[in-house]
């Protein structure tokens, strides 16, 4: 991990005139940048855990990060941005992998919502790509570079209600990805027989970083075709269906996939290998669902194996989260060079045939070991981050909390509700509490790591307050019904979590994901009288609590700041416990600090 670098906090707010020219003044030519690149140096180099997982990824500043101008470009809704609607994006890109060089366009649909301020449309596009030419109706506009943004002037009225459509053609060398998934970009690497296998992964990082499009979470297009040529040796897998496959005279082939639904945009993917591929067909919720297996050729057999945990897999979801989101568009398992990524229908595997993490346990419970880490945790993410999608990139948790949630919940399906929490106690020991969980919002800034192993057990926390499976099960389905193909805030899912168990649970959301300070509940037993209370919350948590009040006996208890106390029935003090599935710590005030935590029941 690199050590933090700066110590200012202020987020830089959006100010169109500080975006560069006068407000009709037209920028540099397209071909004639003069700035420099934005300083998006500091994702470049993110350091690696010694357990690390797939699209994690550890900020190598800590929470005094300085955000700049181009991050609030990046990160938030401009006004450039926010009068139009992306309703196709039409992308076609070929890949020469001989000179690790792409060429393409992206023809965007797009509805317009509200009059253009200064007849301004942003587009994204990250150097060292070079936008070529940018045409509406026929004419080619001219457009002023602000680092990875273009602004876009437009000539065309652009009526409010209507429909236009705008294409980029653009060309260049992206930017490698040196440890995928966790920077991104492209990767070209080569399989065990030195053949090339060429695929993009580019969460956090953007889809501008090697197609052009708004790259703004808060908005999906509505469907999306990806047309991906390549060398004709090779198989590109992209996401949706693939509707034509059409040789090209100059020894290329191009691959046209279709995708029918919402699309994130960090999802769409290229993977291009020397793939094989079978088929499966599962009996779902919402009727007969195509699974399709891209192992690379040599790896058919294994893969065979690997695989049958799909099944399984969307058994358990289904039933814990409701339909797979994207049956029109199928379920794909591609593998890929890197570890794995969720791209929408086509999930990214790369977790070498293993069961586990690469082999071993992240909860180091065993649990683990019954199944293979990137189907479960990455195939969760269709529900947890494709289904719902966060609008702003500080709000990851409601993609990766869930997804390591259900981490423990394919494990309660395989092995037992207690296995499930075992497991999910047993991440704990990954919990680091060193920032929050949510980050500054508006600057594509991304929280504390903790997103994925404390957001677990906040979520097997809340299960405990809900105390009805059923219920509990009906907020994870209702979530995704409710949300269906939609991009959220943290406030939509904490308000409908609050509402679907009926209680206010706000003070415990702002508490696990807004500070790094573990519950504390201060206990003392006095004979037969337990004391507590909580201590080292935000003002006004009383999340209720289950203690034993008896030997061998749980009963909850309704904590506040303040001392309470009531009669337990506890032979030594020794006896008293919190109810270990709880996220909390516990201390006796009444013995010495060190050695104060109600043993082996504290959090971990
Ligand atoms: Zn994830």
């Amino acid at each position: 991990m690199e050590t933090a670098t700066a110590t200012a906090t202020a987020t830089e707010e959006y100010r169109p005139e500080a975006a560069g020219g006068s407000a009709r003044g037209h920028g540099p030519s397209l071909r004639n940048h003069s700035r420099k690149p934005p300083a998006a140096s500091r994702r470049v180099a993110r350091g690696l855990p010694p357990v690390v997982l797939c699209c994690l990824f550890l900020p190598a500043v800590a929470s005094t990060q300085t955000f700049t101008h181009a991050d609030t470009l990046r990160g938030s809704n401009t006004p450039q941005r926010a009068w139009w609607d992306a309703a196709f994006y039409d992308l076609h890109v070929k890949v020469n992998p001989t000179d690790s060089s792409i060429a393409g366009y992206n023809a965007i649909t797009y509805r317009i919502l509200k009059p253009a301020p200064r007849r301004e449309m942003q587009i994204d596009l990250q150097m060292p790509l070079v936008v070529d030419s940018i045409v509406q109706d026929g004419l080619e506009l001219s457009a002023r570079r602000d680092g990875n943004a273009f602004f876009v002037t437009l000539i065309a009225p652009q009526r409010v209600g209507t429909k236009k459509s705008i294409a980029i053609y653009y060309h260049g060398k992206p930017t490698t990805a040196v440890r995928a998934p966790w920077d991104g970009g492209f990767v070209w690497a080569r399989d065990s027989l030195g053949r090339r296998w060429v695929v993009t992964a580019n969460e956090g990082l953007g889809a501008s970083v090697w197609w052009p499009n708004k790259d703004y979470l808060g908005d999906e297009p509505d469907s999306q075709r990806i047309a991906i040529t390549v060398p004709d040796s090779l198989l590109d897998v992209s996401n949706g269906r693939l509707r034509s496959t059409t040789p090209n005279s100059d020894g290329s082939v191009t691959y046209e996939w279709f995708v029918t639904n919402p699309i994130n945009n960090y999802d769409v993917a290229v993977n291009s290998g020397h793939y094989a591929h079978y088929t499966d067909v599962f009996e779902g919720e919402n009727g007969k669902l195509t699974l399709d297996f891209y192992p690379l050729d040599y790896h058919l057999d294994t893969a065979k194996r690997q695989f049958q945990q799909v099944t399984p897999m969307l058994q358990c979801f289904e039933t814990w989260f409701g339909p797979y989101p994207w049956y029109n568009d199928g379920y794909k398992l591609v593998e890929t060079p890197h570890l794995g990524m969720e791209h929408q229908s086509a999930v990214a595997y790369g977790n070498q045939y293993k069961n586990g993490y690469l082999g071993h346990d992240r909860s180091a419970t065993g649990r683990g070991m019954e199944w293979d880490f990137i189907i479960i945790h990455e195939s969760a993410h269709e529900w947890w981050g494709n289904n719902i999608t966060m609008k702003d990139q500080a709000d990851m948790w409601i993609h990766e909390s869930f997804a390591t949630y259900a981490e423990g919940l394919y494990t309660e399906c395989q092995q037992g509700k207690k296995a499930g929490q075992e497991y999910t106690i047993g991440q704990r020991k990954l919990i680091r509490n060193d920032k929050p969980i949510i980050a500054a919002y508006g600057v594509n800034a991304e929280g504390s790591g903790d997103m994925y192993d404390k957001g677990g057990n906040m979520l097997l926390t809340i299960r405990q307050l809900v105390d009805d499976d059923a219920r509990w099960r009906g907020i994870l389905r209702g979530l995704n019904k409710t949300f269906w193909h939609q991009t959220v805030t943290t406030k939509q899912v904490e308000d409908y979590i609050s509402r679907g168990s009926g209680m206010n649970l706000g003070k415990v959301f702002d508490q696990y994901l807004r500070t790094t300070k573990i519950p504390t509940l201060e206990y003392k037993l006095q004979g037969q009288k337990l004391s507590y209370r909580w201590s080292n919350v935000v003002p006004g948590f009383a999340m209720p609590v289950k203690v034993t009040t008896s030997t061998g006996r749980y009963g909850w208890i309704r904590p506040t700041e303040s001392w309470k106390s009531m009669a337990v029935k506890l032979g030594r003090p020794e006896d008293f416990s919190v109810d270990e599935s709880f996220y909390v710590n516990a201390r006796d005030v009444l013995k010495p600090a060190a050695d104060s935590t109600a043993t082996g029941r504290t959090a971990r």
